[in-house]
C-alpha cells in the first residue's frame, strides 16, 4: 500500500513537471518567440548592419534591403548613424544647411557657396539632401583639367562607370583627378562621385558642376565612377549596394525616372563598366534594384 502511495507520488510530480514544462514553453513561443510571425520585419530592422547583411546573403531580395527598410521605415541605429554622418559631412564643407534665413537655400552645401548654376532651382529646397546616402565630400581643387567649374545645364541622366584600376580605393582615383590639375599629363579626367570596394562614396564635383566622365554627356548628367577588385570590372556587394543606393537618390533628388541610369557604354561604346557591358542581365538586375530604391524613396519622401 505505502509502495503504491509512492509510486503515485512519483507518477503526480512527474506530471506537474511536464505541465510546468508545457507551460514555460508556451509563455515562451507567445512573448519572445515568432520569429516567423509578423514581429520578424520589426526585428530585422533592429538586428545590426551585419546581421541584416549575412541574414540576406541567402535570399534573393534586393542587396541592402535591410538597410533600406531601416533607413526608410525604421529609427534603427544604422539609420540615425547615417543622419549623423550626414549632418557631420556637411558640416566638413562648411555649409548651414538648417539655417532658417532663407538665403541658405541658395547655398550648395558641398562648396559652401551660392550655386550659380541652373541647376540651383533644385536646392530652393532645403530639403534637397533628405535622404542622400552617406558622402566623404573630398572636392577636387578647381582647375581646367578636372574640375573646372562649369555649371552643369542639367541632370537628364546618371552615367555608371567603372575605374578600370583593379584594386584602387575611391580615393586613389580621387588623387588622381587631382593630380591631373597640373597638366603635366595633359589629360581631363574626374566624376562626381567614386565608391570604393567597401562601399565608401568620395564625392570629388559638386553637383551643380560638369565632371570630366561622360565625354559629349558630360553637361547634362552625373558621373559614378565604381572600384572593383579585379579585371572582370564585377562591383562588390558593398560597392553595389551603394552604387543602388546614390543612384536611386539621385533620380529621386533631381526627380529623373530610374529608366535614365546608362553606362558609360550606352554614350560612347566604351566597355565601361565592362562587366555590366559583358553581362546585360546583370546590367537589367541593377537597374530594376535602383527602380526599387527609388520606390522607397517615393514611398517614404512622397514625389518632392
Ligand atoms: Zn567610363
Amino acid at each position: 500500500m505505502n509502495k503504491r502511495k509512492n509510486s503515485f507520488a512519483i507518477i503526480i510530480t512527474c506530471i506537474a513537471a511536464v505541465l510546468l514544462i508545457l507551460v514555460f514553453i508556451f509563455i515562451r513561443m507567445f512573448f519572445f518567440g515568432g520569429t516567423s510571425s509578423g514581429t520578424a520585419k520589426s526585428e530585422s530592422a533592429t538586428v545590426s548592419r551585419q546581421d541584416a547583411e549575412t541574414e540576406n546573403a541567402g535570399q534573393t531580395v534586393l542587396v541592402g534591403e535591410a538597410d533600406v527598410i531601416d533607413e526608410l521605415t525604421g529609427e534603427s541605429e544604422s539609420a540615425s548613424e547615417s543622419k549623423e554622418a550626414d549632418a557631420s559631412s556637411s558640416a566638413e564643407s562648411g555649409s548651414d544647411e538648417s539655417a532658417p534665413d532663407g538665403a541658405s537655400a541658395f547655398i550648395n552645401p558641398e562648396t559652401g557657396k551660392h550655386w550659380n548654376s541652373p541647376l540651383e532651382r533644385y536646392f530652393y529646397d532645403e530639403d534637397f539632401f533628405k535622404g542622400c546616402p552617406k558622402r566623404n565630400i573630398q572636392l577636387l581643387t578647381p582647375n581646367e583639367y578636372s574640375r573646372p567649374q562649369t555649371p552643369i545645364d542639367e541632370v537628364n541622366d546618371i552615367v555608371i562607370h567603372y575605374v578600370d584600376q583593379p584594386g584602387s580605393t575611391a580615393m586613389d582615383n580621387r588623387n588622381y583627378f587631382e593630380s591631373l590639375k597640373t597638366g603635366e599629363e595633359g589629360r581631363s579626367a574626374s566624376s562626381h562621385f567614386i565608391i570604393s570596394t567597401d562601399g565608401e562614396i568620395v564625392q570629388c564635383v559638386p553637383l551643380g558642376e560638369v565632371a570630366y566622365a561622360s565625354n559629349h554627356r558630360n553637361h547634362d548628367t552625373i558621373s559614378i565612377e565604381c572600384c572593383h577588385p579585379d579585371d572582370t570590372g564585377e562591383f562588390t556587394k558593398s560597392t553595389y549596394k551603394a552604387c543602388i543606393d546614390l543612384t536611386a537618390w539621385l533620380c529621386y533628388a533631381f526627380e529623373i525616372s530610374p529608366d535614365h541610369v546608362i553606362r558609360h557604354y550606352d554614350v560612347t561604346g566604351k566597355d565601361c563598366p565592362i562587366y555590366y557591358v559583358r553581362h546585360p542581365d546583370k546590367w537589367a538586375d541593377l537597374k530594376a534594384d535602383v527602380s526599387k530604391r527609388y520606390d522607397k524613396y517615393v514611398k517614404k519622401y512622397g514625389y518632392g
